[in-house]
Order: C-alpha cells, then structure tokens, then sequence
C-alpha cells in the first residue's frame, strides 16, 4: 500500500455534529460504519461557492473520504446519499434528530465502531423522515441504553424474585438497574411502571428497530415508556441534554 492510500480512508456514515472552525472552517462529527464517531475538518466549507459545504449538512448520510491531518483528520469528498431534514414537515420528528444526536456525541466514546448502533440510528432517521409516530424515539434511546451496556434488569423483582407479572406493577430503581414490584416496595420515589410497559422494554431487548418500531401499543404506553427511558438516560448521564429542552419546548408551545 502506498503512503498516499494509508492515510485515505472512505467512511460510510452520518453527520451528527458540527461546529465552526477557525475564519472559515467547519469540525463535522461523523457516526461512521467503521470508525464510529469521528471528527473531521471541512476546509473553507464556509466560505461562499465552497464544494463541500452543500454536501456537508447536518444529517446527511453518505460517504465520506477522509485523510489524516496533523491535528484532526481532513474531509476532502462526500458523497451525500441522503438528507434528512423535513421529517414530513413534523417540528416533533426534527427535533428529534438534534435530540438523538446529541446523546450519541454525550455517550458515545470517539473512533470506537458499533455497527448495531449505527444501523439503529440510520433506521430511527430513516422512521422520523417518513414521519413515524411520535414516541419512537423513546424506545430507540431504550435499546441505545442496552447497546451502550446501561440496560436494566427487567427479569423480576429483585426483592421477591418472582417473575410472574405483578398486576399492580413494579417500580425501577434506576440506581441498582432493577425492577421491585409493588407489594415489595418501601420507598415511594421510584418510578412507576406497569406490567405491559415491561413487557415492551423487555422486547426491545431481545429485538432490533425493524421489529419494535411496529410494536402496536396504546399511545399512553408509548409516551409513558419514553418519559420513563428519558428519566432514565438523565440518571445516567447526570447533566442536561441542551437539546432535550429546547425539543420538549417546542412540544409545549
Ligand atoms: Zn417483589
């Protein structure tokens, strides 16, 4: 292999981040196939009739050359497959791609690849453009949570241990990552959920987006399970998703 070919390398991936760079530059974060995230320089991008700077938007799927710099590796082509943007013109489903993305860039480690997650997000996009219901993207974070180790033992209480569904429901404890049903439970600061809402985390766990995303539940279920996931990646993180609270003020206007 020459040294030229080396440093070449050709990333089929997503842009989920972007920042300005220096006069006329811009860092664009790439969720690739094969490196994961990786950061990128677009030379020039902002200055006007500059070539890359179309094909380097936000949420643009596609291919991506990228070469080694001293600093920070340089983008010198893309090849843009697809755009996300309109998300059928739902303000809901957009925000949803910020909100997204900003979790991955928070919890993500840079240039480490996971395929599964990778073709999660592409089918959580690819959902949010066709305009899919509004809570998907409380059990895509859900299986986000498990792909990134963080998934919570739903087997059975972790008090009793019986397994058999509890018709009064459980409650999680976030902290230890388990269930407690109700007739074992002391403390009243857990969060509340049901017996058919554990059942479709459970089959989150054990599915991929092709197969949850057609799950059919009563919408009440879906928005308490995704206010729930998101009480739990707050857990987890222990800071403020910017996105999160600019997303659920447009969901207030
Ligand atoms: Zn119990």
């Amino acid at each position: 292999m020459s040294n030229l070919a080396k440093k070449h390398q050709k990333l089929s991936g997503l842009i989920i981040g972007k920042k300005n760079f220096f006069e006329a530059d811009k860092v664009i974060h790439i969720f690739s196939i094969q490196k994961g995230i990786v950061r990128a320089n677009v030379k020039g991008a902002r200055r006007p009739g500059s070539k890359l700077a179309g094909s380097t938007e936000l949420f643009t799927l596609g291919e991506f050359d990228i070469v080694k710099g001293k600093n920070l590796d340089i983008l010198v082509s893309a090849h843009p497959t697809c755009h996300f943007e309109n998300a059928c013109g739902n303000l809901d489903n957009v925000s949803d791609y910020f909100v997204v993305s900003e979790i991955l860039q928070k919890l993500m480690p840079e240039e480490v690849p996971n395929e599964k997650i990778y073709s999660e997000t592409v089918s959580l996009f690819q959902a949010l453009d066709r305009g899919c219901h509004k809570y998907l993207t409380g059990l895509y974070v859900y299986k986000l949570i498990i792909l990134l180790g963080y998934g919570l033992d739903l087997g059975k209480c972790a008090k009793c241990k019986k397994n058999e569904s509890s018709k009064e429901g459980y409650h999680i404890n976030f902290k230890e990552g388990s269930i407690i049903c109700t007739q074992c439970m002391r403390h009243s600061n857990l969060t509340a959920i049901t017996a058919d809402e554990l059942k479709v985390l459970r089959f989150i766990e054990h599915s991929d987006f092709g197969k949850y995303s057609k799950i059919n539940m009563p919408e009440q279920t879906a928005k308490n399970i995704s206010h729930m996931v998101f009480e739990y990646l707050d857990f987890i993180y222990q800071n403020e998703f910017k996105s999160r609270r600019f997303a659920n003020a447009l969901k207030n206007l």
